[in-house]
Formats: structure tokens, C-alpha cells, sequence
């Protein structure tokens, strides 16, 4: 097989997505053809394990090809990516997004830098995104927390902002490809700010986005820290219609115990004053979360905690993981959960995920919503709610629709 363009293997988050844009546009520009490049995650070992899979398939199929790893997992532990035959070249997590990285050719089979040093963002203007219906745009990189469970600290290094000027310009090119969603990720973006002149906050930078690019329609965020939500980013949420009203939590868990052991910031009650206030602020407003099961002693008790906060706080789009060791964090040394319990907890959880689902979509039939269409006649509203319109649409398309009726974990809409 001979591919004039790089072919990326993307795996894990929003944040290695945008990153797979930058490597393809740097990859095209210094002109390498036949290369599959593999983004690597590191969040789980079943993860890591698909990534290795994945490229051993791939040269069988493509012995002629030039396959080159990078991401979080080759940026962790390079050596395991270097003792694969199938493998040409390993590249880091800070030196993939380098255009120089790609421009010259390197004797070095190994090209991974202590992440732990690298202090600032490299600014790229990616031209646009291959999923039209919505662009995922990183503002903030790395994590200066340590949760016990975490190994991406190890990967992305410590927490360092975009400045404002470049995510403007970012924004106003994405816009101007006739892009009219915009995602602001990173790896935990509420950290935003404090290594920037002015240490602007979170809230400040996207207020200021929004001003400098009054064109861009739908601006929604990745994942929050339950905590570290800024006066302005409040004031956002109450008032400006077009941060969407849809917040992605990192929960983790509904028990204070096991909140502390993971040393996350926030309590239980947290969570729940949280979800209140906003949905005083924003009536309509919807939440998703990321949840652990399993995590080391944490008995059936404590999960029960964690199904009623599900409900408590009306959370929907669950996004659930069973606990899996990483080598070299705390929590790996804690007395383990059978890994048969870590998982029937999360079939249990997605199960009450999909309930919660039924009652959204339920409290939604006969409303008229705004869609933005990702493929054919699917889309979502601004609510994040999943719509089958009865029609095919553009993606990327903004629409009006009446939403008639449920169609399994959807809703169907009729244009309006
Ligand atoms: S906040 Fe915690 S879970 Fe999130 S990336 Fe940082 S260390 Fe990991």
C-alpha cells in the first residue's frame, strides 16, 4: 500500500484528537508520505494494550510503511515502544507538536524530552478539523495535580496555558472553515491562567474569546474540575447564550472517603451544590460525568454512594471506567477491588446511565431545540441531547427541530 498522506491512529481524549489535526498538518507540510502515526493513550492498560495491538496489525498489513508512535503512553515509558520490531520511530508527547520535529530527518529512533520541563504550549494554527461538525481546540496542557490514580501528569507534564491572542486566532480560522462548534479542551483546562501575564482565569479567557470572535456560534468545554469553577465562568453559564448548556464533570466517585484516597479537590457536597446552582443559573442545563469504579477499598457501600449521586444530581452522559492500575501511582500500592467487582459495578453504573438518559430524553419531547448535525441525520442540541432529524442535513450544520418523539437512546426531530 502507498498512502500519499500520513495516516493518524488517534486513541484516547478531545486533547489527542486536536493534537492528531497538528501532526497531520506538520506531517503533510514537510511532505512525508506512506507513515501511519499512532497517538497513544495511557488513561488504562487496556488502552496501551489496543495501541500495541493495533500497530502490529497495522505492519502486517503495511510492511512498506513508516510507522511512528507518540502520545502519552510512548511519552511514559518510550523503552516498551522501542523494544517493538514493527515500530521506526518513537516521538514525545511536547516534541510531536514541533513542526521542526517532523521537517528534518532524525538518526535517533527515540525522540522523547523530559515533559516535566517543558513550560510552555507550542502555539499551532491547525486549518480545520476532519470532523466538520465540531472542532476540538486545546487551551491548556498538562496537570499540576496528582490524584492517586493518575498517570497523566507522567505524560503531559505540569499545567501551562495558551495565551488568549492565539486561541482567538485559532478560533477566528475555525470559524472562517465555516466551523460553528467549537470545543475548548486540555487536561484540566479550570487550571487555566496562572502562568500567563495577568493570570487570567478560565471564565476571563473565554469571556474574551467570545468578544474577540463575536462569528463563533456554539462554544462548549471538555471536562471540568468540579472545584475550580471561577466567578466569571459562573457569570457565563447564567448569562451567555452561546457557552453551551452542557458541563462534563470529573466526579469520580460519590464518596468522600474514596474522594479523599484518589486526592481529588471536591466532596461530595461539592457535586451536589454544584448541580444545583448551575441548573438556578441555567434551567436547561446538562451534566455528564467521568466516574471510577473500583478504585482500591471502596466497598459496595461507598459505590451506592456514588449510583445515588448519579441520580441525586440527574448526571447523564456517564462516562465509566473500572479502576485499572498504572504502575508508579499511588493508588496501585492500595489494596486492590477484584477486577470482576471493578467491572460488574460499571455495568451496573452504565446501566442507571442509560435510565438517567430515558428521563432526559423524556423531559425533552415536544421541545424545539437547536442541532448541530455531525453525519447524515444525527446531531446534538446544545443540551448535548442525541437527535435523529428525518431529513439529511450538512455536517456541521446548525438546525431548528420540533422533537417528536423517542427512538431508542435518541430523540427524532422534525425541522421546525
Ligand atoms: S486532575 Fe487528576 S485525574 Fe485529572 S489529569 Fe490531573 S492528576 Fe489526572
Amino acid at each position: 500500500m502507498s498512502n500519499k498522506t500520513p495516516q493518524l491512529v488517534t486513541f484516547g481524549c478531545r486533547l489527542n484528537t486536536y493534537e492528531s489535526e497538528v501532526m497531520r498538518t506538520h506531517a503533510q507540510e514537510a511532505g512525508i508520505e506512506d507513515a501511519i502515526i499512532f497517538n497513544t493513550c495511557a488513561v488504562t492498560k487496556e488502552a496501551e494494550r489496543q495501541a500495541r495491538q493495533a500497530i502490529r496489525k497495522a505492519r502486517r498489513e503495511n510492511p512498506a510503511a513508516k510507522i511512528i508512535v507518540t502520545g502519552c503512553a510512548s511519552q511514559i515509558d518510550p523503552q516498551t515502544y522501542a523494544q517493538m520490531p514493527e515500530i521506526d520511530q518513537i516521538i514525545g508527547n511536547d516534541l510531536k507538536l514541533k513542526a521542526e520535529t517532523w521537517g528534518v530527518r532524525h538518526n535517533d529512533r527515540v525522540l522523547v524530552n523530559d515533559i516535566m520541563s517543558v513550560k510552555e504550549t507550542a502555539s499551532h494554527l491547525i486549518e480545520g478539523f476532519e470532523d466538520r461538525s465540531r472542532a476540538f481546540l486545546q487551551v491548556q496542557n498538562g496537570c499540576d495535580h496528582r490524584c492517586t490514580f493518575c498517570i497523566i501528569p507522567y505524560g503531559r507534564g505540569n499545567s501551562r496555558s495558551v495565551p488568549i491572542g492565539v486561541i482567538a486566532e485559532q478560533v477566528r480560522t475555525l470559524v472562517g472553515q465555516g466551523c460553528n462548534e467549537i470545543v475548548f479542551t486540555g487536561v484540566d483546562v479550570t487550571s487555566y491562567g496562572p502562568d500567563l501575564p495577568g493570570s487570567p482565569t478560565f471564565g476571563q479567557m473565554i469571556r474574551r474569546v467570545l468578544a474577540l470572535v463575536p462569528e463563533l456560534k456554539r462554544l462548549r468545554l471538555s471536562s471540568l474540575d468540579p472545584v475550580e469553577i471561577d466567578e466569571d465562568l459562573w457569570c457565563l453559564i447564567a448569562e451567555e447564550p452561546r457557552l453551551m448548556p452542557h458541563l462534563h464533570l470529573s466526579v469520580q466517585s460519590g464518596n468522600d472517603l474514596i474522594l479523599k484516597r484518589m486526592k481529588r479537590r471536591h466532596l461530595r457536597q461539592d457535586i451536589i451544590d454544584l448541580c444545583s446552582k448551575a441548573r438556578n443559573l441555567r434551567p436547561n442545563i446538562e451534566f455528564g460525568a467521568d466516574i471510577i469504579t473500583g478504585f482500591p477499598t471502596e466497598t459496595e457501600e461507598m459505590f451506592q454512594n456514588t449510583l445515588d449521586i448519579v441520580e441525586k444530581c440527574d448526571l447523564t452522559y456517564l462516562h465509566v471506567f473500572p479502576y485499572s492500575e498504572r504502575e508508579g501511582t499511588p493508588a496501585a500500592k492500595m489494596p486492590p477491588v477484584d477486577p470482576a467487582v471493578r467491572k460488574e459495578r460499571a455495568k451496573r453504573l452504565r446501566d442507571l446511565g442509560d435510565k438517567q438518559l430515558q428521563k432526559l430524553l423524556k423531559r425533552h419531547v415536544n421541545k424545539t431545540v437547536d442541532i448541530i448535525v455531525e453525519k447524515e441525520n444525527f446531531g446534538r442540541s446544545e443540551s448535548f441531547v442525541p437527535v435523529i432529524v428525518e431529513q439529511d442535513l450538512q455536517a456541521g450544520q446548525l438546525a431548528r427541530v420540533e422533537l417528536t418523539a423517542i427512538n431508542g437512546d435518541k430523540l427524532v426531530g422534525a425541522p421546525a
